[in-house]
């Protein structure tokens, strides 16, 4: 059974929003569309999605804003943004709110897919492979939870750090 990706879009132009639903449902994800900042962060932050498609363009809570407060909250969270042509402020913007990659509007089908593809896969790494905890020197890492424990203190692990140690330990593990 292929398990379905869930990805949140956060897109106010109704005909962007659909096509991008469409696509991802069409390569075998499971998205949500949503039209709004406040709507789209109030979903992240209740349902646990792979990834987040952020428009920066929307009106009332900007992309920028969402992005933070996504970000501070669930620092996990991987986070695509889409900004404008040649905006290369917004791409800094994005990156300084968080975001792990972005995409230039206009793109095109392969490049969205692409994009989401690589950014899935940097997320999960070995861990959708296996999931449970695993050792990291003193550190035990919960692949799950996006988290590593030691001696009572817990730190939150962004997507790429995730990927990073559970590689590592993979490479490790056949010794
Ligand atoms: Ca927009």
């Amino acid at each position: 059974m292929v398990v379905k990706i869930p990805i949140l879009v956060v897109e106010d132009e109704a005909a962007i929003r659909t096509g991008l639903c469409d696509v991802l449902a069409y390569h075998g994800h499971a998205p949500d569309g949503v039209e709004s900042g406040e709507d789209g962060l109030r979903r992240a932050l209740a349902t646990p999605y792979a990834l987040v498609l952020l428009d920066v363009m929307l009106p009332g809570k900007s992309g920028f804003d969402v992005c933070r407060e996504l970000r501070a909250a669930r620092p996990a969270q991987v986070i695509l943004m889409l900004t404008a042509r040649g905006e290369e402020a917004d791409v800094l913007e994005g990156f300084r709110c968080g975001a792990d990659d972005y995409l230039t509007k206009p793109f095109s089908v392969a490049e969205l897919v692409a994009r989401v593809e690589a950014l899935l896969r940097r997320a999960s790494g070995a861990a959708h492979v296996d999931r449970s905890p695993f050792a990291f020197g003193a550190w035990q890492v919960d692949p799950a939870a996006r988290s590593a424990a030691r001696e009572g203190e817990t730190v939150p692990l962004s997507a790429r750090e995730l990927a990073l140690l559970a590689s590592s330990c993979a490479s490790a593990g056949g010794s």
